[in-house]
């Protein structure tokens, strides 16, 4: 399936889009609008994060979007809605489990942050409801797309994620993505032992190795670059199912069943 990016996607990003680490590991993304200075928030792992972005930069911050109800990713929801008049989006779902005053959203619904016009994606199997979010030629993943990687199954089952990830990789190359978590350098060293050879996995390997969290929230990656080493974009790939071979797995005769074993052996590594 190929998604179209239906906002001035043709003009490239226009949407200037801020990573801020959080917690050891999770990121919130900061949408903000050129135009009225508002901001938008993709997870809230923590709410003196997001306050002091708010404090240093003098955004106006009107909204968080919840990708899913895992407390790392909505934490700081209820400080953040106690100091600012925010909006909190999430899905239905989740809103009982994220608790607080949610502004339910699905696919398809439109999120404005000033001028800018972002759509939320259903992309569930890390949980049961998942949501990414896209426009601008940004895709906003959470915990559904890693770099080179993608989130376990929680409560979903494989079929879901696999759907989940075939969206995710018909946008088109040239969209940047954003993940909820820095989980880059094991997710390729995990990948190289199924491509040793895959030349793109180890230049973005060397890219990250070394590299001090702030440096690595800067870092930008691409669906385009993601279908060169992510696993989990690569089930039709030949290097990858020969390398799939060489672990002695076999039953490789459909897509599934190679995503399928490429998560067992990702949740064993
Ligand atoms: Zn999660």
């Amino acid at each position: 399936m190929r998604l179209t990016l239906p906002i001035n996607h043709e003009k490239g990003p226009l949407v200037k889009v801020v990573q801020l680490t959080a917690l050891s590991d999770n990121y919130t993304q900061v949408i903000v609008c050129p135009q009225t200075n508002q901001a938008l928030f993709v997870d809230a792992p923590s709410a003196d994060v997001i306050m002091s972005y708010v404090h240093k930069t003098g955004v106006e911050p009107i909204a968080v979007f919840n990708t899913h109800h895992h407390y790392d990713h909505t934490a700081g929801n209820q400080e953040l809605c106690q100091k600012y008049p925010m909006t909190v989006y999430a899905l239905r779902q989740d809103g009982v489990k994220i608790g607080g005053d949610i502004s339910f959203v699905g696919e398809g619904d439109v999120i404005s942050v000033g001028v800018l016009k972002l759509r939320a994606l259903a992309v569930p199997g890390h949980t049961a409801g998942h949501l990414a979010l896209y426009g601008h030629g940004a895709l906003f993943c959470g915990d559904a797309l890693f770099c080179a990687g993608c989130g376990c199954l929680f409560e979903g089952d494989y079929q879901q994620l696999f759907d989940s990830l075939q969206k995710l990789r018909g946008f088109s190359d040239e969209t940047a993505v954003y993940f909820g978590h820095e989980y880059a350098e094991e997710n390729l060293a995990f990948a190289l032992t199924l491509e040793p050879d895959n030349t793109e996995a180890q230049k973005k390997l060397k890219e990250v190795r070394g590299k001090n969290r702030q440096d690595l929230s800067r870092l930008a990656a691409t669906i385009g670059d993601e279908k060169k080493y992510n696993p989990f974009f690569r089930w039709d790939a030949p290097p990858m199912l020969t390398g799939l071979r060489h672990k002695g797995v076999n039953g490789l005769d459909s897509p599934l069943n190679v995503f399928t074993a490429i998560r067992e052996l990702r949740d064993d590594f």
